[in-house]
């Protein structure tokens, strides 16, 4: 392990009755009395939750910043630092999923900002300030209720990008695993898949003897490939829904990378494919995660070969080579098996897209902390993937 703080200061909520606290959590944690409520693109209003924030809101002023859309764009973060400076709101509460809490964490920090929201995300400008925010999960993927970080869109320039400070971690996250029952069976995959990545992002890691981390990442990664067929067929079912909930929390709230960074590579191709073409994140981790370790696993084999054992339990009469196909295919089957597709041309993606995919990963250089990659290593992924 290499040396290591861990921090984390969210207050999380867990259970039916969740959303009951919303109220004194806020007036705990906020100054005042005007409250921004942030959403996205109206499912709340049509699942009745809206209703039910609004009621649990009524001692405070609020303003509204609707439309923050999946893969959120700094051009609506805009408008929602502009009602932060003119109202001089004293509290945010973000209610929907990954897309809208990491919408709000920038209009939280660009609120107390005085260029331009786009600068944090480039990291032209530090964090020193952010007005408190808390959030209601409406989609278990990203563990973005429990951690600081945030992916924004810039449409203009097709660039999305991750940034983070620990001043917008979100003071409280509320999640009630009923409000999951709603999700359209596409996103329960893809907050499935997006989880999963999150654990293999850990488990391939830059570090050594990180053998307690392995062993609780191999758990949540074998108790999520139990549960998930399940929630996708029965998307009433409260256990399932539950365990998945906790999952992708875990999977990305600082605890199972204790002493090491992980990889992150797969998240970064990701991200610049659906810059470009608008995807769901999900679903391009699903085809971009397996062909990631079917190269790098060329290279630096050992690490898979723990990685079949440790997930997929393999037949130990195996060779190391059949045993990380094995460990990969299964991978890539579950994922399949749930619905996701298995190629980027299976989403309009050409083969000349593929070097201006490059170009954006590489905005700061070669990356991956398991496995540097580089513009040639980058390039035959993505072919592989296309
Ligand atoms: P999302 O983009 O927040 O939401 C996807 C869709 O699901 C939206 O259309 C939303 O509709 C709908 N939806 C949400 N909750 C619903 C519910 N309970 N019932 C019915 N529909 C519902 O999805 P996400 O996967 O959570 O977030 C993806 C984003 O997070 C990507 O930009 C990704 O890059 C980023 N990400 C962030 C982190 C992090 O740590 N910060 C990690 C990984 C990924 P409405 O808009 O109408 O509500
Ligand atoms: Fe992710």
């Amino acid at each position: 392990m290499n040396q290591f703080t861990f921090y984390n200061p969210v207050k999380l909520v867990f259970g039916k009755e969740s959303l009951e606290q919303l109220s004194d959590m806020v007036k705990s944690f906020s100054n005042g009395n005007k409250v921004l409520l942030t959403y996205g693109g109206g499912s709340i209003k049509r699942t009745g939750l809206y209703d039910k924030v609004m009621e649990r809101l009524s001692d405070f002023e609020v303003f509204e910043l609707a439309g923050i859309e999946p893969n959120p764009r700094v051009e609506t973060v805009r408008k929602g630092v502009e009602i932060v400076k003119e109202k001089q709101i004293d509290f945010i509460v973000a209610v929907g999923g990954g897309s809208v809490i990491d919408g709000t964490k920038l209009i939280a920090a660009a609120g107390k900002y005085e260029g331009d929201a786009w600068d944090i995300v480039t990291r032209k400008a530090e964090v020193k300030d952010a007005v408190p925010f808390g959030t209601v999960l409406t989609l278990s993927a990203t563990g973005s209720e429990m951690n600081s970080g945030s992916v924004i869109t810039n449409w203009e320039t097709k660039e999305k990008l991750g940034w983070g400070s620990p001043l917008v971690f979100p003071k409280f996250s509320l999640l009630n695993p009923e409000v999951l029952y709603t999700l359209p069976e596409h996103q329960t995959v893809n907050g499935i898949i997006d989880s999963m990545s999150h654990l293999l992002e850990q488990y391939f890691n830059e570090a050594n003897n990180t053998e307690v981390m392995d062993q609780m990442i191999s758990g949540v990664m074998k108790t999520v490939m139990k549960t998930g067929p399940i929630a996708v067929k029965e998307p009433e079912n409260y256990e399932a829904r539950e365990t998945l909930m906790l999952s992708s929390t875990v999977a990305l709230n600082g605890f199972l990378r204790l002493g090491y960074i992980g990889d992150w590579a797969t998240h970064n191709l990701e991200h610049a494919v659906s810059a470009v073409y608008d995807i769901a994140h999900g679903a391009g981790l699903a085809i971009l995660f397996p062909e990631w370790m079917r190269y790098v696993s060329k290279k630096s084999p050992a690490r898979f070969v723990k990685f079949a054992e440790d997930v997929f339990n393999v037949d130990a009469s195996l060779s190391d080579d059949e045993k990380i196909n094995f460990a990969i295919d299964a991978l890539q089957n579950f994922w399949t098996s749930l619905g996701a597709k298995q190629k980027l041309s299976d989403y309009g993606v050409k083969e000349e897209d593929l070097e201006v995919f490059a170009d954006k990963t590489l905005i700061y250089g070669p990356f991956g902390n398991f496995y540097k990659l580089q513009r040639e290593d980058i390039i035959a992924i993505y072919k592989a993937a296309l």
